[in-house]
């Protein structure tokens, strides 16, 4: 995988855990030209086609809210803690 700061490929995990109830994997690497770390999160494909689906349907809410009312209720920003 690229490193998203310099574009090198040459890293490395560091650390390797399950979360969201072992339904997802993170793990943490480490770029060895530069340094940068960053985290990755595994998902089943199966589970981001769901959640593309979910986020499609909270994007038709929020353009259906603004129609009608004529401004955002955040929606996004309150599933995704933006
Ligand atoms: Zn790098």
């Amino acid at each position: 995988m690229k490193c998203p700061k310099c574009q090198s490929n040459n890293e490395k995990v560091i650390d390797s855990r399950d979360t969201h109830g072992d339904w997802t994997r993170r793990r943490r690497r480490v770029c060895i030209s530069c340094n940068h770390r960053w985290t990755t999160t595994e998902i089943p494909t199966e589970m981001v086609n769901e959640l593309i689906a979910l986020a499609q349907t909270h994007l038709a809410i929020e353009e259906a809210y603004r129609d009608v009312f004529g401004k955002s209720r955040g929606v996004l920003d309150k599933v995704f803690g933006r």
